[in-house]
């Protein structure tokens, strides 16, 4: 059996193995190794990040993103491997990753505390309680337990109505005792809407991370964001819009789009194809976003559901559809659709 300490003195060995496995590119002088912070977006100072070998521990300069994922090598591939999936990612998912990329049988190491954090754990025993809540309360549907401010300002400064946030139900969690304490929750409805299966934590400070916090156990494999309200206009014109991300279901609806569901990230997956094919959806609009991981979305479902459905690609001006302004939707992207398809 091995202790952490040995571990980590495997890891520090092979250390270049394992910052080229985290996607970091980097430059070593002396003890230190640096890089542009592999955590925070946007970071391109090419020193805003140091590991010391010796030390074995790691800081970021500019963010000090160290804070949010703990100083030590375990913290560091908690942090990227978090912010690359979108999902926090606990302690022990960091040390099977790091045994994965070295080979190391991790039934061999003795781990004394688990040190997953509280946080997470804490989410689960929430929610659950909020469903039964639920269940018993329907009409009470955006009733988190915490304090939490309908519609969502922070989506506000990003643009959207407040009309749309409380039709889509978004708040922002003020409450200091709550792991979901500044972010907006975006509440995800089974497919019949008779209730909340999770929430979407998005943070309202940029420095936050992960961006985005789904309440711990679900499964999004199985779910399309907003499907219970889309699916009445969708099967009465036959079309569902399928997007990457809530605000652009939000936007569309103020375009008029009602029948707009988003996936969470970049691929459909079986369960949700098994869903579209279900239903009497003949027709996808499919507006993933206007960069490489969207256009590989794109070719990924022209070639699984090329056959199946009839599939309409609007050419897209911008990034995404939830940065654009409603009349430029209205004008450059609705123009390339019939006006029966969607309502
Ligand atoms: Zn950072």
């Amino acid at each position: 059996m091995m202790d952490l300490k040995k571990v980590k003195s495997i890891i520090f060995k092979d250390i270049e193995l394992v910052l080229s496995n985290l996607d970091m590119s980097y430059e070593i002088l002396g003890d230190n190794i640096y890089s542009t912070c592999p955590i925070h977006e946007g970071s391109d100072n090419c020193r805003a990040f140091s590991l010391s070998k010796d030390k074995r521990i790691w800081t970021c300069w500019t963010r000090g993103c160290q804070e949010d994922y703990g100083n030590d090598i375990f913290g560091l591939i908690q942090g990227v491997l978090s912010q690359s999936t979108g999902e926090p990612v606990g302690f022990k998912e960091a040390l099977l990753w790091v045994c994965k990329v070295l080979n190391i049988d991790s039934h061999d190491i003795k781990v004394e505390k688990v040190e997953e954090p509280d946080d997470f754990v804490k989410l689960v025993n929430i929610f659950r309680n909020n469903t039964e809540h639920q269940n018993n309360k329907l009409s009470e549907s955006t009733g988190v337990r915490y304090n939490v401010i309908h519609p969502s300002p922070y989506f506000q400064t990003r643009g959207f109505a407040e009309s749309t946030l409380l039709h889509f139900e978004v708040g922002d969690c003020v409450d200091k005792s709550s792991p979901m304490h500044n972010r907006s929750l975006i509440p995800i409805h089974n497919d019949d809407g008779s209730e909340i299966v999770a929430h979407i934590g998005r943070t309202t400070k940029h420095y936050m991370k992960p961006k985005f916090l789904f309440t711990k156990g679900f499964d999004k494999r199985m779910f399309l964001y907003n499907y219970h309200r889309a699916i009445d206009v969708a099967t009465s014109t036959s079309c569902l819009f399928v997007t990457e991300g809530q605000g652009d279901v939000w936007r569309l609806y103020e375009a008029g789009v009602n029948n707009a569901v988003s996936i969470f990230g970049k691929t459909l997956t079986e369960q949700q194809i098994h869903k579209l094919t279900s239903s009497e959806v003949t027709t996808l609009v499919v507006l993933t976003d206007n960069d490489q991981a969207g256009r590989e979305a794109k070719t990924d479902i022209q070639r699984r559901l090329g056959r199946m459905f009839n599939l309409i690609f609007p050419r897209m001006t911008s990034k995404d559809i939830g940065d654009m302004p409603v009349e430029l939707i209205e004008s450059k992207i609705l123009t390339q659709i019939g006006g029966n398809l969607y309502g």
